[in-house]
């Protein structure tokens, strides 16, 4: 028996069989070969290229005819990108000129045509150097012989499997939303990373930052996944198994439990109301926020619309997407402008740039920058205000000047719906995400220009301990209880609090039953987070009394010793 140990996510326990989707990557060899061998290289090459296509083939006949147009979109993507002449016929001219093996003459171009990619403007084509990587490992898979496990495994595939990858991008993660999976291990990856999220929202089980979880697990393997002991088991016997199952067993009876409390208000002890809302990904996620009885949805990560696709959606599907949000959710749904960037690519993988894409061209920026990207999501956004209480949130806001360029931007937008004769709610409350220490500090400032604010804490703590949260070799750093992370999250409750406006915290903090009691006492009360967490922290807010809470919180803040803040935190959950 082997137990291997990462970041754990969710606290269920998942036994299945592996289904190994990714190698680490292979190292390219290169050598000369001799004029005598061009042609059983060329040969070998267009037979790599030829299994490939058969193997894509078969792959999209296996794809059941229900499934959603776009998991037999990317196939053809691949297929049309076979023909590109970069990938067809000039690794053979090179192979010729150069005396060079194929694997090589391969590289060379599709490194080419990733860099073409990577240069231009619109984010859709930059986005398809992925698909290039993609093809191309599939040609070099089949030039080294090996095995194929399978990048791209069709729906079907996957229902009832542990999916072991090297990584998961959030583009692969949301696709296993319509899939039965059991739960998924990575080598890479940190538990605030939105393929962590998307786990939590899946409601399976997880391990990330693992890493040879791929070199060590075999496919087809029976694995034992902990996701609240970050912890795999291979190999267990059947007394080890019968121990999780146990444990199994007991997971699904304390959410019984806790079920229970799904019609109960969130009020405290003392009276004081408290509101719990929902974060959703995509419509389909309503379902979840409606079984626990979130009161509104808190956050909309419109992203996710724009994910696995070659065009971004258009107006009308975006309308129709946030219209059926809205017309689920009775109370107020906040929508979240595209925040696509950092770990949130389009086609999923993570930018090869060298420059730190979390610190770059992200969110707001993103938009700002792209109004052919941002107008149409603007103009969906506000149609759907017309069918039912809306409010827009602005993503990574780090100055004024920013807000006025966002405000001059719906000003304009809503002008073009007037002319188009379109419904909207003309005072549509408009509020900005504190995930960056600048909007933080400025909280005063930015509380005085907006409808409301919202703390994303999971990029807050990145920004402010300068953690990238998909890096897991960082990631023992990432403190939610770090003092300066507890100072920034005041300032922003306090500046709400003095304009008259509200704040929410949507970060995975919110959602955190650990800290619950410490955020009551420091002041929050509206906590928007995945579903799935909300019953554990609506007995949290049952349990509490806000009379003594504040007094903690303060002493909490008032100390700079981590041990201490964290003991301190854990007598609070007491109270
Ligand atoms: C956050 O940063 O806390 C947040 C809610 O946004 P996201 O996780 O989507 O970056
Ligand atoms: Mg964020």
């Amino acid at each position: 028996m082997l137990t291997l140990y990462g970041a754990g996510i969710g606290k269920g326990i998942a036994i299945g069989r592996a289904f190994v989707m990714q190698r680490s990557a292979v190292e390219i060899p290169q050598y000369s070969i001799q004029a005598s061998e061009i042609g059983s290289e060329v040969d070998r090459f267009q037979k790599a290229l030829e299994d490939t296509r058969i193997q894509l083939r078969e792959i999209e006949s296996q794809i059941p005819a229900d499934a959603p147009p776009e998991s037999k979109s990317f196939i053809e993507v691949y297929l049309l990108m076979l023909k590109d002449p970069l990938i067809e016929q000039q690794p053979a001219e090179t192979i010729r000129e150069k005396l060079c093996n194929a694997e090589w003459a391969l590289r060379k171009h599709s490194k080419a045509l990733v860099d073409t990619f990577d240069r231009m403007q619109d984010p859709y084509l930059r986005e398809k150097k992925n698909d290039v990587r993609q093809i191309t490992s599939r040609i070099q898979d089949n030039l080294l012989h090996i095995p194929k496990q399978s990048t791209t495994a069709h729906p079907g595939q996957l229902e009832g499997r542990v999916v072991i990858s090297h990584d998961l991008s959030p583009a692969d993660t949301v696709q296993f939303k319509n899939q039965n999976i059991m739960g998924f291990v990575t080598d890479l990856g940190g538990p605030t990373s939105h393929t962590a999220i998307l786990a939590r929202s899946l409601k399976i089980p997880a391990v990330v930052g693992l890493h040879g979880a791929t070199r060590y697990i075999r496919h087809d393997e029976v694995v034992i996944v902990d996701g609240k002991r970050g912890a795999i088991v291979m190999g267990a016997d059947e007394g080890v198994l019968d121990r999780y199952r146990e444990r199994q067993a007991y997971v699904i009876r304390r959410k019984r439990e806790l079920d229970e409390l799904r019609d109960a208000e969130p009020v405290t002890r003392d009276g004081q109301t408290v509101k719990l809302l929902a974060n959703v990904e995509l419509p389909d996620d309503m379902r979840a926020a409606q079984r626990s009885r979130a009161q509104g949805v808190g956050l909309f990560r419109t992203e996710y619309l724009f994910m696995n696709r070659t065009e971004p959606p258009s107006e009308q599907e975006q309308f129709s997407a946030y219209s059926q949000v809205v017309r689920r959710m009775k109370s107020s749904v906040t929508i979240r402008t595209l925040d696509l960037g950092a770990d949130k690519q389009v086609d999923g993988g993570r930018s090869e740039d060298p420059t730190n894409p979390a610190l770059g061209l992200r969110a707001v920026r993103l938009c700002l920058h792209e109004p052919g990207l941002f107008k149409p999501q603007l103009r969906a956004v506000l149609r759907a205000s017309a069918l039912g209480p809306v409010q827009v949130v602005v993503p990574m806001l780090s100055s004024l000047n920013e807000l006025d360029q966002v405000f001059d931007m719906i000003a304009e937008t809503k002008e073009e719906l007037r002319q188009r004769g379109e419904d909207f709610d003309e005072e549509i409350p408009i509020g900005g995400m504190v995930e960056v220490p600048a909007a933080a500090v400025s909280a005063d400032l930015f509380a005085r220009r907006l409808d409301f604010l919202s703390i994303g804490t999971n990029d807050l703590i990145q920004y402010t301990l300068a953690i990238d949260r998909v890096d897991d070799t960082v990631n023992y750093l990432y403190d939610p209880l770090h003092p300066s992370v507890l100072r920034l999250i005041k300032l922003t409750i306090d500046a709400g609090e003095k304009a008259g406006i509200p704040v929410t915290m949507c970060g995975e903090m919110a959602g955190d039953a650990r800290y619950t009691k410490l955020l009551l006492g420091m002041g929050l009360k509206i906590f928007s987070m995945d579903p799935t967490s909300i019953p554990e922290v609506k007995r949290k807010i049952l349990e509490a009394d806000l009379r003594r809470l504040p007094d903690e919180a303060e002493k909490i803040m008032a100390c700079g010793d981590g041990n201490a803040i964290r003991d301190m935190v854990v007598a609070m959950e007491k109270l």
